[in-house]
């Protein structure tokens, strides 16, 4: 069982009177209403009672989400995933972002699903994965208003059916001068975890941050990447017959003998025109 991460104290607050919030034993009491969060496993709800919902929801989604799940299998994935699938990050502009924080600041990764990026790192997901700290939408987080230091929202967008809202809650808990690292899909096939509303450009992601003083948008995985992963899903359409572990297989299969042709995105990725094609562009963003 895991421990209440003590930063969330900085920075939860009260959702009836936003008031500050004191960990009395292991619950959150407001210190205005009295409003008391239960925790459990280290994890607070914010999404009142309906946890019981969402394990149905999530064992219905099982299928699609494994790979965010702790099983051997989604280790294999993993592995599996960063060596012969598409997914090469040219630059690795993630960990640049990490290498600039600062031990004593409040990170906030949106989304999270059951990944832990640093130590004491605060993971808010709408599912309760056993790494996930806050339960709640991200669309309305439980945090006060500039308390946060770094938000880390990594695929997560294309997901959301209102991402300008989340943008909107993201400049809204981030204190001046804090910074965003945001991933989102260009030219990459449907994903739906539970569902994939957009894919985002260049011009989209400008948009979705113009409320920030800067919005710096990098390519993060190139047009290799994107036209590798069309291929293996076009060859699965085209000889799976309409059945889904198939499909997967030869999706994984059609990988095998082409997966180090990603690699030539190291010859593109310092040309502009690149982020046309993209399988998915970064932004670095300060508030
Ligand atoms: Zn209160």
């Amino acid at each position: 069982m895991k421990d209440i991460n003590p930063k969330l104290i900085r920075i939860l607050e009260c959702q009836s009177c936003n008031s500050n919030l004191k960990l009395v034993e292991s619950n959150f009491v407001c210190v205005k209403c009295g409003a008391v969060l239960s925790t459990q496993n280290g994890m607070v709800d914010f999404i009142n009672g309906s946890s019981d919902k969402r394990q149905m929801e999530l064992r219905h989604q099982k299928e699609e989400i494994f790979y965010f799940n702790t099983t051997i299998k989604a280790r294999l994935y993993e592995i599996g995933r960063k060596i012969i699938t598409c997914d090469y990050v040219v630059k690795d502009y993630f960990n640049e972002f990490l290498g600039r924080i600062k031990k004593d600041a409040i990170v906030v990764e949106l989304g999270s699903g059951n990944k832990r990026c640093t130590e004491d790192i605060i993971n808010v997901d709408i599912f309760p994965f056993p790494n996930v700290d806050v339960l709640s939408d991200i669309k309305k987080t439980p945090f006060g208003d500039n308390t946060v230091d770094y938000v880390i929202i990594d695929a997560v967008l294309e997901h959301v059916p209102e991402p300008q809202t989340v943008c909107k809650e993201i400049y809204r808990i981030l204190k001046p001068g804090g910074m965003v690292f945001c991933v989102v899909p260009l030219i990459h096939q449907y994903h739906g975890y539970p569902k994939h509303y957009f894919n985002i450009t260049e011009d989209g992601l400008l948009h979705l941050f113009n409320e920030f003083s800067t919005c710096e948008v990098k390519l993060y995985r190139g047009p290799t990447s994107a036209i590798i992963s069309l291929i293996a899903e076009y060859l699965a359409l085209a000889f799976s017959g309409n059945n889904n572990n198939l499909y997967m297989a030869i999706r994984g299969a059609v990988l095998i003998p082409i997966f180090w042709v990603k690699y030539l995105d190291k010859l593109w990725c310092h040309s502009k025109k690149s982020t046309r094609i993209c399988n998915a562009l970064c932004a670095i963003v300060t508030k």
